[in-house]
């Protein structure tokens, strides 16, 4: 087939850090130290000071990093935690995990993300933490909901998996928080060779507790002193090493993929294929490319048979899972609404003008021809 265009292409990131990461391995195998060890506590320091906290501490994936800050937090049973319903499971799943109740809030129509008043919606008198997720590399309007967090005595944990190196008014997510959570998994903007994790903090109290929880409730410094109900999460050398590598391409491989999302925006202005736009103030880093159409499966279809890959993100809301209904408040019309029309374009570093092109054309024709197969029937 003519010009297959992938989802995404990972091998043309690791083509650019090949190099460093064997010298890196060659070195961990001289070291034969292989969970912990200074990689580990280099890419942590790289991370915060990339963040603007003042820690990082490195977790097995992206779920751990949010169950361990909502332990360290002490959430759990008599807790309630507020969550945008359209995100990836992982982050209910988190708040079920640590025993608190997840209380689903709507979104903003045009953005589709958390809002302050969204967040006001959902709110109860037991609700001890809100996670707003930055979804797609989109900030959510972080100053509105901080404040009406604040107002509420609400503490914030930022579910950030989507969003490295986004930026709201100039500033990094990850710093607006008492805590945020990253994940490394290989597809994010910033990925390892497999599972990783981070959550970044300022917050000594937080940043101690996570540090003993991922390592078995250890005392700081001490071998077999298990003070605390731990688990066994940390990051590996080897991913660490990894991301040391891949870090100074972030912010370039996110300029790449804003230029693949500036051309889309200007190919789909004017037809029925609908971009989901960004706020003015959010530098956005484009994990994914969304746009709404009519009759999606038919344009995901007609996308498949001239080779293109798309993917929904997410097909089912949160609240419609059946390990979370029990935990649904009522209808959420704008999250229901874009789970039907949302569809995921081709989005990576280095996609090419003429890429974007095709693929623009292909789904223009198709949501055309909906549309009007729409009208006539
Ligand atoms: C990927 C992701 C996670 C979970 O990360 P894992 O490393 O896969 O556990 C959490 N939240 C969001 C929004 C994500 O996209």
């Amino acid at each position: 087939m003519a010009d297959r265009i992938p989802f995404a292409d990972l091998g043309a990131l690791t083509r650019q850090v090949r190099c460093e990461v064997d010298r890196a391995w060659a070195e961990i195998l001289d070291e034969g130290w292989f969970v912990r060890g200074p990689h580990v506590g280099q890419f942590e320091e790289q991370w915060a000071h990339f963040c603007g906290t003042d820690y990082a501490l490195g977790v097995a994936n992206g779920t751990d990093a949010l169950t361990l800050t909502l332990r360290a937090m002490g959430v759990g049973r008599h807790d309630d935690v507020v969550v945008p319903a359209n995100t990836f499971v992982a982050t209910v799943e988190a708040v079920v995990l640590v025993g608190a109740r997840p209380r689903f809030a709507d979104v903003d129509p045009d953005t589709l993300l958390m809002t302050a008043d969204t967040f006001r919606a959902a709110w109860t008198p037991r609700t001890k933490v809100v996670i707003p997720v930055h979804l797609f590399g989109q900030p959510v309007a972080m100053d509105a909901l901080c404040d009406a967090a604040d107002q509420r005595g609400v503490a914030v944990v930022e579910d950030a998996a989507q969003a490295h190196g986004a930026t709201w008014r100039g500033r990094r997510v990850g710093s607006f928080g008492v805590a945020a959570c990253f994940s490394f998994y290989p597809g994010k903007n910033l990925g390892a060779f497999g599972d990783g994790g981070a959550v970044v903090t300022s917050h000594a109290g937080i940043a101690a507790g996570i540090a003993g929880l991922r390592d078995h409730g250890r005392a700081d410094g001490s071998r077999y002193d298990h003070t605390a109900l731990g688990t066994n999460s940390r990051l590996d050398t080897v991913q660490a090493a990894v991301l040391s590598a891949k870090l100074p391409h972030l912010d370039d491989w996110n300029a790449q993929r804003r230029d693949v999302a500036d051309a889309y925006q200007r190919l789909l202005a004017g037809t029925p294929v609908r971009w989901v736009p960004s706020r003015p103030e959010a530098e956005h880093v484009h994990h994914l490319a969304v746009v709404r159409v009519p009759a999606r499966s038919w344009v995901q279809g007609a996308l498949a048979e001239a080779g293109v890959e798309s993917g929904i993100h997410y097909p089912v809301p949160c609240h419609r899972m059946a390990p979370y209904a029990g935990y649904a408040g009522g209808s959420l019309p704008e999250v229901e609404r874009a789970a039907e029309e949302i569809l995921s374009l081709p989005m990576f570093p280095g996609m090419t003008t003429a890429q974007v092109t095709r693929v623009c054309d292909l789904v223009v024709d198709a949501a055309e021809r909906a549309s009007e197969l729409a009208r006539v029937g």
